[in-house]
């Protein structure tokens, strides 16, 4: 059975008194009753200080990025084993934001994705179609396209699939994403199933145990049916998760 995981991803918002009183607000409400897991992914900047902030609580802390690289000349850049260093469990790999504006291809993400591995983070791979993808019909090909280049970026398929099997995937439809549409529950949930049906034609096991989480304007108002559908395993919050009430009602119907 998989959990259920709620991740809040804060994108480029907020400063140290922010990351101190969304923290505060979430751990305040939270009851130890619930069985979903929870993460919230701050800007590097501000990941030391909400790993201090969360210590004892369950709630885990993530990156957004990372780069491709070990360490070395690279201005700018933030390894996994940094990442690591300061307490981050997650962090997420190929978010549409990082592929349209950073250019990343599906390769680079791929080779992010088995840094973070390396570095003992749990990559979440984000993975999405945009809006005329959609249209002209190609979202699975897409999607698969994105999960294929994690695949064959080892050295044979039974190894790719094994590192696949150590990943979140989180499926979010770019159209979807800071638009307030929201891809309806049948619309997600014929998507999540695609995937794991294609999970499950290459490895059962694998597709059993992946969490496919849904992101693209996600809220309380529409969570509990987007987290009623049967293959969607918990959400990645963009601009709800900026506010502790909104952020912790989610964390509630998750239950
Ligand atoms: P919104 O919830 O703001 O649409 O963002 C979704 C997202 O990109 C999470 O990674």
């Amino acid at each position: 059975m998989r959990k259920t995981l709620i991740a809040g991803n804060w994108k480029m918002h907020g400063n140290l008194d922010s990351v101190e009183s969304l923290i505060s607000g979430i751990k305040g409400q939270l009851d130890d009753s619930w069985q979903c897991d929870i993460l919230v992914c701050p800007p590097s900047i501000h990941i030391d200080k909400a790993v201090k902030l969360t210590k004892g609580s369950n709630i885990a802390v993530g990156a957004q990025n990372l780069s491709e690289q070990d360490q070395g000349a690279f201005t700018g850049e933030i390894s996994g084993d940094m990442l690591k260093d300061i307490g981050s469990k997650y962090v997420l790999v190929g978010h549409s934001e990082r592929r349209s504006l950073y250019h990343e291809t599906n390769e680079l993400v791929a080779a992010k994705y088995a840094k973070a591995l390396e570095a003992g983070l749990i990559p979440v791979l984000c993975v999405g179609e945009t809006l005329e993808q959609r249209e002209n019909g190609s979202t699975l090909d897409v999607v698969k396209a994105q999960i294929d280049a994690v695949i064959t970026f080892y050295q044979d398929k039974a190894e790719g699939l094994d590192k696949l099997g150590q990943c979140v995937i989180a499926y979010e439809p770019v159209w979807a994403i800071g638009t307030g549409v929201t891809a309806s529950p049948e619309q997600a949930q014929d998507v999540h199933a695609s995937i794991r049906q294609y999970l499950s034609d290459m490895n059962e096991a694998v597709a059993e145990k992946v969490q496919v989480l849904y992101g693209g304007s996600m809220k309380a108002a529409n969570a509990e049916q987007l987290l009623a559908q049967k293959d969607i395993d918990g959400g990645l919050i963009g601009g709800a998760s900026l506010k502790a009430d909104e952020f912790i009602a989610i964390c509630k119907i998750a239950g």
